[in-house]
This record gives C-alpha cells, sequence and structure tokens, in this order.
C-alpha cells in the first residue's frame, strides 16, 4: 500500500522583533544647552533679539525661538535697520569685528558662543604671537571657523579641510618650478565639531610636507569632547547590537550630524542624514529589523523622540528606557 504523504506548508520564516536602538549619547550638546539657556532667558518679545547668523543648526527651535522674539539677522547693520535693539552671538562664534560693530550701532551685545569654541579662538592668537601659520581644519564658510580665523587676526591662517586647499604642494627644501612649500612653522587646529580619523589623516599628510628642513609642525586637536562623544556612542552601539540601519537626525546645515552618519556609513551600516520624521523612506526600512538611531549636537529631544514615535508606528519596538537622561551638572573638559 502506497502511503500519500503530504508536504506541510512552508512555515515562514518568523521574523526577528523590529526594534530601535539608541546611542548613549546623542542631541543637545552641553555648548548648545547653554547658549539657549542664555537666549530663552533674555527673550522678551517687546524687546527682540537678532543672533547674528542661526542661533542653532535646527529650523525647528529657529522657528520657536523666532515667536518669542529671537530673529536671526545677517548683520548688526541688518538688525539696525530691523528695529532691533539687542544682537547676539551664536555658540559657533564670530570674529572680534561684531563686538565692535554692536557698540559702535549702540545695540547690546548677548554673547553665547561656547566656551569650548572661544578656547580655539584664544588658542589661534596664541600660536600666531608664536609665529605659526595657522590652518583652520574645517569648512571655510562654517561660522565657527572664519570666527577663529577672526580673531587669528593675521593673513597668515586659512581654513582647510583637504591637502588639495592649501597652497602649498612641495616638501620643504625640494623647490622646484611650479612648486609651493610651506611656511617653517605650521599649526593644525580644528573645526570643533569634526572626525578624529580624519583630521589625524590630514595632519600626517601636512606633517610631511613641513618637517623636513628644520620645520616645525604642531597639531592642536581641538575637536571638542561632546562631538568625539557622540561620534564614539555611535561606534559603541554600532559594536554593540546588529544595526542594520542607522539615522542621524539634526538639522541639514549641522555639520556634527553629517559626521555622524558620515562614521556610520564608515563603519559599514547604511546611515541617512535625516531632519525630521518625514524624511524617512519606506524603501530605507524593507530590510533593516534594527535601526540605530543618533542625533547630532543641535537636535532637540522632541525632535529626536517624534523620529522614535514615528518608527514606533511603524512597528519598531521604542528604545528601552527612552533616550538618554540628561545630566544637569556635566561640564566638559577644556
Ligand atoms: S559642539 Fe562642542 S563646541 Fe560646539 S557648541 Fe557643542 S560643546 Fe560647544
Amino acid at each position: 500500500m502506497v502511503t500519500a504523504t503530504i508536504d506541510a506548508p512552508p512555515q515562514a520564516t518568523p521574523r526577528p522583533q523590529r526594534r530601535i536602538v539608541v546611542a548613549d549619547e546623542l542631541g543637545y550638546c552641553w555648548g548648545v544647552r547653554r547658549a539657549l539657556d542664555i537666549i530663552q532667558d533674555a527673550a522678551n518679545p517687546e524687546d527682540r533679539i537678532a543672533p547674528v547668523g542661526d542661533i542653532i543648526h535646527n529650523p525647528q527651535v529657529v522657528e520657536r525661538l523666532r515667536q518669542r522674539g529671537v530673529e536671526g539677522a545677517g548683520s548688526v547693520a541688518e538688525a539696525v535697520d530691523r528695529g532691533f535693539s539687542r544682537v547676539a552671538i551664536t555658540a559657533h562664534g564670530m570674529g572680534p569685528h561684531l563686538a565692535k560693530e554692536a557698540e559702535a550701532a549702540h545695540v547690546e551685545l548677548i554673547d553665547t558662543t561656547c566656551p569650548l569654541v572661544t578656547k580655539v579662538q584664544r588658542l589661534a592668537q596664541k600660536l600666531v604671537r608664536q609665529g605659526y601659520f595657522i590652518v583652520v581644519y574645517g569648512d571655510a564658510y562654517h561660522p565657527e571657523v572664519r570666527s577663529v580665523i577672526g580673531w587669528a587676526g593675521t593673513s597668515k591662517a586659512l581654513a582647510a579641510k583637504k591637502m588639495a586647499d592649501l597652497p602649498w604642494n612641495a616638501k620643504r627644501g625640494e623647490p622646484s618650478p611650479g612648486k609651493v612649500p610651506p611656511p617653517r612653522k605650521v599649526a593644525v587646529v580644528s573645526q570643533t565639531t569634526k572626525n578624529i580619523d580624519e583630521l589625524m589623516a590630514f595632519a600626517q599628510e601636512l606633517q610631511a610636507l613641513v618637517v623636513p628642513e628644520g620645520g616645525e609642525f604642531r597639531l592642536c586637536n581641538t575637536i571638542c569632547e561632546p562631538t568625539s562623544e557622540r561620534q564614539r556612542a555611535l561606534k559603541r552601539l554600532v559594536e554593540r547590537d546588529e544595526v542594520d540601519l542607522i539615522l542621524a537626525i539634526g538639522g541639514k546645515k549641522s555639520s556634527n550630524t553629517a559626521r555622524l552618519a558620515e562614521v556610520g556609513n564608515k563603519m559599514g551600516v547604511t546611515s541617512y542624514h535625516i531632519e525630521r520624521p518625514e524624511d524617512i523612506e519606506e524603501a530605507w526600512l524593507q530590510d533593516a529589523d534594527t535601526v540605530g538611531v543618533t542625533a547630532g549636537a543641535s537636535t532637540p529631544d522632541d525632535v529626536i523622540e517624534a523620529v522614535v514615535a514615528a518608527l514606533a508606528a511603524k512597528g519598531y519596538a521604542p528604545p528601552e528606557g527612552g533616550i538618554r537622561p540628561v545630566d544637569p551638572d556635566y561640564v566638559p573638559a577644556y
């Protein structure tokens, strides 16, 4: 007798639970919190304040501050034209010209420069006094970089983020037609929000041009502790959890958020820089069971929470314990 066997229907492979994991350091840094506290304490819709430039690289916060009488202006002159009697320096800092312009225009100046940026400005001045040509490793257009060059107060300072941005293309002691060697003393400081590995690689290449024939080279690692800590926390997250996708949340102009997405991609995890929950594309989530979340130094908690909520609505288990609690007593080393 032949017994017919009936094949069991194929079992669907159980899908691992989809979940969200968050970096243990993310979002607002100490310097941004401090700047916002200063501005919010001073805010008064009857006596508006004009930060020169964005008070923070986050459009949601900029809009909230606008409702409290804090509205960016391109310059002191523009603020005066628009009827402001108070102007502010943002956490990124400004060159010394701004205080002089405010004084000349008889407007009150509120300074929210992050002390970690002030440290770089002072260091640049000291290096100039010691005879160094200053290279600021960073984005030439960024207000912080421009402020450091402004405080250096010399024509012997420039911004660069790759060797091709520099006017030098030969080692010292090897002059030849069309080749320009660097000066004898060169010092590098960094924009506070850059990536340490990239800074080191840049510095090594430059050092090789400077040190022959008695040249002096100094590298000052001025990447701030909160920035480094956010990048390290993301690395820890990738090493600890099997993350399939990383979302780095922050304003499109936020340099340190862009760095976080770069760190994730370099570690082999597809990473996107998003500004808000609406930026998440369905296709990204297709094969992503575990989504890692991080956020730049100017991203408020409620925007991070909105992204977590949007993922939860798509079936992802929220992170145990929520996003990191703020330590009100934390002050970074500087
Ligand atoms: S990123 Fe660093 S330097 Fe910039 S405001 Fe925050 S703490 Fe200050």
